[in-house]
């Protein structure tokens, strides 16, 4: 089959051609019908973060089951699916408790084992979950990274109904974030950016918009609840800065989770933001396969609505693929292409 892999860190991905791995009696065949280029695939290419080479590419995949192996129950052939980014054992301590984001072997497709820049992937088959007939395949697969995330994020938060949120950064996660929190229960939900025409669509999904360029989010978040502040932050940028934010604008126990990355620290002044306010900082990481199933029902009835979010589809093409990539690391995220092998 074709694969679009990266050989080396720093240079362009190229396509190859590599066999099709043997299906186990567990395993499903997948024939991918959409794999989104993420920023983090950006990151990879660029050699930032520590992957195998060489490597096919791709963490947001969607696809049909082409076979399933003897022992596969939950999926047949001809199934549309979208697949869970994390391999996990099953057997371990984390996996046994529920948190298999932390499983002691665990493989993110696209990272730690081949992903989907190719026409086909193999994997156990219970990392794949049916995707309705309503939902795009192009929606399927980047729902499985920063809508999952988003999800779970808001499930760390423990947000309540009736409470506030404030969603620091509308690019991909965002967007979904703020739907699902409106989903959730939420109030009122503030958007928090810089970017005006993200702050619009935002608006459009019911957030009330806070342009950062033009005013302190901070007093701008306390004006509008009040003096009280929120009740749930999340910050999804990955900026000292931002992550300040998130927690200087909390209520008293308030939840401000991190998402964002960064390698940076950022302060908090603990004898006025959280010990007076009991307010707590949470990280974030991943998601969970518990989850999926939930957020792929709220995508089917439209409660999430990602028909905005695909910006461009491409074949699968090396070249087109690295163009793209260049793009995104010109750090244009609100562009969102998917791979339509
Ligand atoms: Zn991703
Ligand atoms: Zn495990």
């Amino acid at each position: 089959m074709k694969a679009i892999r990266l050989i080396e860190p720093g240079k362009a991905v190229e396509m190859q051609e590599v066999p099709i791995p043997p299906v186990g009696p567990r395993d499903a065949l997948v024939r991918i019908k959409a794999a989104g280029i993420c920023h983090s695939d950006v990151h990879y290419r660029a050699g930032v973060a520590p992957v195998r080479y060489p490597l096919t590419l791709g963490h947001e995949v969607a696809g049909v089951v082409e076979e399933a192996g003897a022992d596969v129950t939950n999926v047949k052939p001809g199934d549309r699916v979208c697949l869970h980014y994390m391999v996990t054992c099953g057997d371990c301590v984390y996996c046994t408790m529920g948190s298999e984001q932390f499983c002691t072997t665990g493989e993110m497709l696209g990272y730690h084992r081949d992903g989907g820049y190719a026409e086909y992937i193999v994997l156990p088959a219970r990392g794949a979950f049916l995707l309705p007939d309503e939902i795009p395949f192009e929606q399927g697969a980047i729902m499985m990274c920063s809508s999952a995330t988003s999800f779970h994020a808001l499930r760390k938060s423990r947000l309540k109904p009736g409470e506030t949120v404030a969603v620091y950064g509308v690019g991909g996660l965002g967007m979904s974030a703020l739907q699902l929190a409106r989903a959730f229960g939420a109030l009122d939900v503030y958007a928090v950016d810089i970017n005006s025409s993200k702050l619009e669509m935002a608006q459009g999904f019911g957030a009330v918009p806070i342009n950062a360029a033009d005013t302190d989010p901070v007093v701008e978040i306390k004006r509008l609840t009040g003096g009280r502040g929120v009740n749930v932050a999340l910050e999804l940028i990955g900026l000292p800065l931002t992550m300040q934010q998130s927690v200087a604008s909390l209520a008293k126990l308030g939840r401000a989770v991190i998402v964002g990355v960064t390698g940076k620290t950022f302060e908090v002044a603990p004898y006025t933001q959280l010990i007076p306010t009991e307010a707590e900082i949470i990280g974030c990481s991943d998601h969970l396969a518990q989850e999926l199933p939930a957020l792929i029902e709220l995508a089917r009835r439209g409660t999430l609505d990602l028909s905005g979010v695909v910006t461009d589809t491409l074949p699968l093409d090396a070249d087109a693929i690295n163009a793209a990539m260049d793009r995104l690391e010109g750090f244009s995220d609100d562009v969102r292409v998917v791979i339509t092998p």
